[in-house]
């Protein structure tokens, strides 16, 4: 049977709807055979995870997906193979969390002045003492009445130019690059076909990214196209990067893409886990 890699998934240790617990079981149903949760910001469900994927026989790799501010741009680089007992790291991404909680209590004024009330304490009480997320103000929102779906409140309210919408400020690339090494992890920029940028502009962040060390890129996630797909195998030739591929999901309700099932990666790019036997990150 092929062995099947999804090395990135959410739960709800943060913006996911399925426990770490669950979500294993379904990866574990669904033929994953390596599973990465990454968690937006936060490694607080890897316990939980890594005791169930014991349990179930299927490989946990501990991730995270951590929010980088890249010039005016807010991007997401993924860390894989993390040791979440790293005190670097454990301190830097609790200020990240930080950081997001003065970021909501903003959007809430925002939204507010738009005449969307008690925001704030609606997306606070969803998340229940975990991170709190744009997702969550989807969600709240949603629940509301105000939109239909998550979709559409965020090409409503949670996007660049909309009236909730808050950029934050979190830390620079290479500051994260530095803690997931730090961790003993590999980097990989999230999702690159996502961020509305110019080819050269991507390729600035490709460049920025390789030059501070940084290993891989998602060739493939959960929502590319197939020509995403050969695009980014492409960049990740050129700038000798390894290619990475997840899902990204965050629930099942959340889309209509199943955990593990993606495109295959391009022939010619170099697999994030070549090597992870001799490293000993994940088997
Ligand atoms: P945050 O990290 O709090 O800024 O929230 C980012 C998260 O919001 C992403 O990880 C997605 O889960 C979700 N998200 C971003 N854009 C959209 C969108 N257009 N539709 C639905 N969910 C989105
Ligand atoms: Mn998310
Ligand atoms: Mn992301
Ligand atoms: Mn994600």
């Amino acid at each position: 049977m092929k062995y099947l890699y999804d090395l990135h998934t959410h739960s709800t240790a943060s913006d996911g709807t399925m426990s770490p617990k669950d979500l294993v079981g379904r990866a574990k149903q669904a033929d994953v055979s390596v599973l990465a949760l990454t968690d937006h910001d936060s490694i607080e469900g890897i316990a939980e995870a890594k005791t169930e994927a014991l349990r179930l026989g299927i490989e946990l790799v501990p991730g995270v997906e951590i929010s980088v501010s890249w010039g005016p741009y807010v991007i997401h680089v993924v860390g894989l193979g993390v040791d979440p007992e790293c005190e670097l790291l454990q301190r830097s991404l609790s200020r990240q969390r930080e950081l997001r909680k003065e970021r909501a209590r903003e959007m809430g004024r925002r939204l507010d002045k738009s005449g969307i009330g008690d925001a704030y304490d609606g997306a606070m009480a969803l998340c229940n003492g975990r991170l709190i997320s744009r997702t969550h103000f989807a969600r709240f929102l949603v629940d509301r009445g105000y939109v239909d779906d998550t979709a559409k409140v965020f090409k409503k309210y949670l996007v660049p130019g909309k009236p909730g919408y808050v950029p934050g400020s979190w830390a620079s690339l290479e500051e994260v690059v530095a803690w997931i090494k730090a961790a003993g992890g590999q980097s990989v920029i999230a999702h690159p076909a996502r961020y509305p940028f110019t080819r050269t502009k991507l390729r600035t962040l490709f460049d920025d990214f390789k030059e501070l060390g940084g290993d891989a890129i998602e060739v493939v996630s959960g929502n590319y196209t197939r020509d995403n797909c050969f695009t980014m195998a492409r960049h990740a030739i050129d700038f000798g990067l390894m290619g990475s591929v997840g899902s990204d999901f965050h629930g099942p309700e959340h889309s209509r893409l199943e955990i593990g099932r993606m495109l295959d990666l391009p022939e010619g790019v170099t697999p994030i886990w070549h090597d992870w036997i001799k490293q000993d990150l994940a088997i």
